[in-house]
């Protein structure tokens, strides 16, 4: 019985509404049989990737649903010269509870994504939670414990350096600080 433990993290519906509306208008067609894909490229900074909004609940390869991640320069500072290696044997688990957003997993360092959050959450806040929660595969790889009940969740060394990396790339991206600390805002 493998362990599944969920970040807690900011409300995906906020703002995401109208986001999602003109998303669904841009979907790119076709990309994937299985996965409405849209493409990102609206941000001071664009990014070229996409992100699944419908996704069967099962596991599958990474890169075959967050395609392009693999050339994102927050993702590759992540893993640096193991980036190309990590990503393609990365696998993605794919749940249907509508609790939890993303997360990894402890027992083998794969990441879990809930087809509800897919779905129904803000692409922004989505993006930057996958680059989070690939620090958090880079960390397991090292023997990272990334669940250290010993510290509180904001004060866990681990997610402090995921946070760190995170809001950089959110700073990157030309996010305001109100539109950061909404991201990061626990619930
Ligand atoms: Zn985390």
């Amino acid at each position: 019985m493998q362990t599944l433990i969920y970040e807690t993290r900011p409300n995906p519906s906020k703002g995401g509404v109208q986001d999602m509306a003109s998303m669904s208008r841009r979907g790119v067609e076709g990309v994937s049989a299985v996965a409405k894909v849209v493409t990102v490229n609206e941000l001071a900074s664009p990014l070229n990737v996409q992100i699944p909004m419908e996704v069967p609940t099962s596991r599958h390869r990474f890169l075959d649903y967050f395609r392009g991640f693999e050339k994102v320069e927050a993702v590759r500072e992540t893993f640096g010269e193991e980036s190309d290696r990590v990503l393609e044997g990365l696998q993605v688990e794919f749940f249907g509870s509508k609790l939890g957003y993303m997360g990894v997993s402890d027992e083998d360092g794969y990441l879990l994504a809930s087809a509800d959050y897919l779905k129904n959450g803000n692409w922004r806040d989505i993006y930057l939670d996958v680059v989070h929660e690939l620090v958090h595969v880079r960390q397991f790889k090292e023997g990272k414990e990334l669940f250290d009940e010993s510290f509180e969740y904001v004060d866990r060394p681990t997610e402090l350096q995921a946070y760190r990396h995170t809001v950089k790339e959110a700073r990157r991206l030309g996010m305001t600080d109100d539109e950061i600390s909404d991201y990061l805002k626990v619930t």
